[in-house]
């Protein structure tokens, strides 16, 4: 579908999958004015197609397209879009254990011009790629690599958008994480609090059942850990959404306080934080319960295994 400032949004289509025409002055290429989103099907038992908070993604997006100066894309069409594609051929979703269509829906501006302000043409593309399991053998504890070098994001920056910037600023730290040895990356703001991994939100618990999770206006606000943290509530658990320093992780590790750290995302669901390495220091990190049961629970609602109490679940098919 295009946005033009004159039209507003037009020509909605599905075509079939191949190259986009592109201008070479697209002011994509030059000044990344461009925003994303991640999103998937599932198949449940009785063959129909679901998705998960769509409404939530739909948001997002125009949250990310706010600050990017591209259009807002209404919930109705972002919806719609997903439908179109499972309309062409639902057999894509696949069926089986962990198994998803994983939709990938984005806009980027494509008015040809060299200059600096936001484009007067737009487009919104959805793909979309089955999607297996995201670890093969069981889930297993992951490292992180804390950046000291780097941030993801400053204040007033671009930070909580979704957008094609952010992941390639973190692309050389999560390299620095890889030649460590580690599996991800920890991303601090300027005041030492931690923030994220390049794709995944954090989460803590402590040891009095407290949930604790980074509040900043510079990190991505993940549907999965809304999801995690409303599940956990549900359980009785108290859940805040503050600042986390860094030297509270460490010491909350060393004295016992904090019992489990995992992070969470669409592509993993959730995976617990085994080790955290920096700059000369390496804390291993509590495993607990709380992790692989919430994300038990979640991934049951999402396959239809376990009932939508919260009614997250938006049918796609049919
Ligand atoms: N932070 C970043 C930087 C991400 O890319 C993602 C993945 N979209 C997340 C957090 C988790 O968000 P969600 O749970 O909506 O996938």
């Amino acid at each position: 579908i295009c946005w033009s400032e004159k039209g507003g949004w037009h020509r909605p289509r599905v075509q079939p999958y191949g190259p986009i025409p592109l201008d070479p002055a697209a002011s994509v290429l030059h000044y990344g004015q461009e925003i994303f989103e991640g999103i998937k099907a599932y198949r449940h038992a009785d063959g129909g197609v679901y998705t998960f908070r769509p409404d939530r993604n739909a948001a997002r997006l125009r949250k990310s397209a706010e600050r990017l100066a591209l259009p807002a894309l209404p919930t109705s069409y972002f919806i719609q879009s997903l439908r179109e594609l499972i309309a062409v051929d639902e057999a894509w979703v696949p069926s089986g254990a962990d198994q998803s269509l994983y939709f990938r829906p984005f806009m980027f501006a494509k008015e040809a011009f060299l200059g600096v302000r936001a484009a007067k043409k737009v487009a919104y593309y959805v793909i979309a790629s089955p999607a297996g399991s995201y670890f093969s053998g069981g889930v297993k504890p992951v490292s992180i690599w804390l950046s000291e070098n780097y941030t993801r994001a400053g204040k007033g920056g671009t930070g909580a958008a979704k957008t094609g910037g952010n992941y390639a600023s973190s692309l050389l730290p999560q390299a620095e994480a890889a030649s460590k040895g580690c599996d991800q990356v920890v991303f601090l703001d300027q005041d030492r609090n931690v923030e994220e991994l390049g794709g995944m939100n954090v989460v803590f618990v402590f040891k009095d059942g407290r949930v604790v999770t980074p509040a900043s206006d510079s990190i991505l606000e993940g549907i999965t850990r809304d999801s995690l943290l409303q599940l956990a509530e549900d359980r009785g658990l108290t859940v805040e959404r503050r600042p986390v320093p860094l030297q509270e992780w460490r010491d909350g590790v060393a004295s016992g306080d904090i019992v489990e750290v995992f992070a969470c995302g669409t592509a993993a669901v959730v995976t617990p934080i085994g080790v955290l390495k920096g700059d000369g220091f390496e804390d291993v990190q509590p495993t607990g319960e709380l992790a692989l049961s919430l994300r038990e629970e979640l991934t049951d609602i999402q396959y239809g295994r376990r009932e939508d109490k919260h009614g997250w679940l938006v049918r796609l098919d049919g």
